[in-house]
């Protein structure tokens, strides 16, 4: 598994942000694949970092959330970042990608949904809109008596 494999979602856009703000300082490479850095966290602080790329769960860092652990931190991820920025591009291009498809998908959706609602049997319809009045906030139900029923 490659590094950004390893990392949650959270560290890896964490650490593209890091990595975008320049938080990455004295990077070195210090063997195959296997580099030191510095990276500054949220405050004062800075904390030191070794990335193993052929071997992420050997990276290291000294911050409290990966001290001791084979954790990968978004300071490991900013470190990485700086060694591939294309990777850290290539992340968010895929990022931008799914979340437009997505969109797209749901306005799919949205389009068909009139149509599809058309060709329920009335029985079906009936037992659907109770449970969404009876599922969703308040106002949606007394809106709903007040506008059919005339009921407050
Ligand atoms: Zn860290």
């Amino acid at each position: 598994m490659g590094l950004i494999d390893c990392a949650s979602g959270n560290s890896l856009w964490r650490g593209y942000d890091y990595h975008k703000e320049n938080k990455v300082s004295k990077l070195i490479p210090v063997g195959d694949g296997i580099y030191e850095a510095d990276v500054s966290g949220s405050g004062k602080e800075t904390y030191h970092v070794v990335v193993d790329i052929p071997h992420p769960r050997r990276s290291k860092c000294n911050c409290p959330h990966a001290d001791g652990k084979r954790i990968i931190c978004k300071h490991i991820v900013a470190a990485y970042f700086t060694v591939h920025p294309e990777e850290a591009d290539r992340l968010y291009r895929e990022a931008m990608e799914y979340e437009a498809e997505e969109e797209k998908r749901q306005a799919e959706i949205a389009d068909m949904l009139p149509s599809l609602i058309h060709k329920m049997k009335k029985g079906d319809l009936e037992s659907a809109l109770l449970q969404v009045l009876y599922d969703g906030p308040e106002w949606q139900y007394d809106k709903f008596l007040r506008e059919y029923f005339d009921i407050y």
